[in-house]
């Protein structure tokens, strides 16, 4: 053969590797989506006082606040529940975000109770730590019993019990930590910058919430059954500046997310070390998953690990996780990925953006 021939002959076998290379995809997508549900709405009104001030009302006007300021974020995407006075059941507005792939799911919604209580709190899913969070989540779930076939829908669920909830916690398990960090965030605001009494952030099982799979908050904005509160939530003023405190604590979170490794840990590019093993024309990953479903390459997805590249590879999508010449650090990478349950991950190695075996680098002695 000609030397010519034998070259388009190896760009030719090449070819998908290089395709694959290619396809790689940063590690965070632009495209950041935040579904904001407003909590009841048509024949389901909420929480009321005096009949005057009814919870759909309030929870859609600040829904829609929250959307509009964070629309003007050019890389974040909205996407509500309802938009009007309408019944949404509870199942279909998990589904809504899930399918939206989203990547925060924020309710909002309105206390009630017969005493003058005061103050904002958020939760996140988990369990009812006493009785008065499980009442909170247990009126919100109440909900269900407007709509046709909930015994079948939400057989699951057992709503006078605390404890039902507790082995269907797993779902939103994973993204518990990411959950926290926005309701603190939020919570952080109403108090330093609207200087509302702090309720703080709390577990309960509520349904909405264990329906999705991102990390959700509900924010129960305030007692409308508070002459003052009451008020102050029925007021343009008072929706403006808790919709300017949500959208605010979102871009922060996002902020976090995005640029740095979670919880606002700056990554460490760690140092290579003298007894390292360095590849210098190498590239090494840790091949974590091979899935025919296109997933975001976010940390949420993969338990936790930042950094995950996509690679389309024949009919399907092949995950990696590190991207080094320094052999010694991959395996520290398959050792962390292993840990974290990805027990069949192995490293693979590139050359020239072709995937080639590892071991063909690595003298082993
Ligand atoms: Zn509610």
């Amino acid at each position: 053969m000609r030397t010519t021939t034998i070259y388009i002959l190896v760009f030719l076998i090449t070819l998908p590797f290089q395709r694959a290379l290619a396809n790689l995809k940063p590690v965070d997508s632009k495209r950041f989506v935040v579904v904001i549900d407003a909590g009841h709405g048509g024949k389901d009104p909420g929480k009321n006082a005096r009949g005057a001030i009814l919870e759909k009302d309030i929870a859609l006007k600040i829904a829609l606040l929250i959307g509009e300021e964070l629309q003007k974020q050019k890389d974040i995407e909205i996407v509500y529940t309802r938009k009007t006075d309408v019944f949404v059941e509870l199942d279909e507005r998990g589904a809504i975000a899930n399918r939206a792939e989203a990547d925060l799911f924020i309710s909002v919604h309105c206390n009630a109770h017969n005493s003058q209580a005061s103050g904002a709190e958020t939760y996140v899913l988990g369990l009812h730590r006493n009785k008065t969070n499980f009442e909170v989540a247990k009126a919100e779930n109440e909900v269900i019993y407007l709509e046709d076939n909930y015994e079948e829908k939400y057989a699951q669920y057992n709503l006078n019990s605390p404890e039902s909830l507790i082995g269907l916690t797993l779902m939103q398990e994973e993204f518990l930590d990411q959950s926290i960090q926005l309701a603190s965030y939020v919570q952080d605001n109403f108090r330093q910058k609207l200087h509302r009494k702090d309720r703080s952030v709390k577990q309960a099982g509520f349904v909405v919430l264990h329906q999705t799979v991102m990390p959700s908050i509900l924010i129960e904005t305030g007692f409308i059954t508070n002459t003052e509160e009451g008020r102050y939530l029925n007021s343009s003023k008072g929706q403006r500046d808790i919709a300017h405190a949500v959208a605010q604590a979102v871009v922060k979170y996002k902020e976090n997310v995005t640029t740095n490794d979670f919880l606002g840990v700056k990554k460490v590019v760690p140092a290579v070390e003298v007894n390292d093993v360095v590849v210098k024309d190498a590239i090494f990953k840790v091949q974590i998953a091979a899935s025919s479903r296109s997933l975001e390459t976010k940390p949420y997805n993969f338990k936790g690990l930042r950094g995950i590249q996509r690679s389309k590879e024949g009919k399907l999508y092949k995950y990696y996780y590190g991207d080094t010449s320094n052999y010694t650090e991959i395996e520290r990478m398959l050792r962390e990925a292993k840990a974290k349950g990805y027990t069949t991950a192995y490293i693979v190695a590139f050359k020239n953006g072709i995937k080639q075996n590892a071991n063909d680098f690595i003298n082993k002695s």
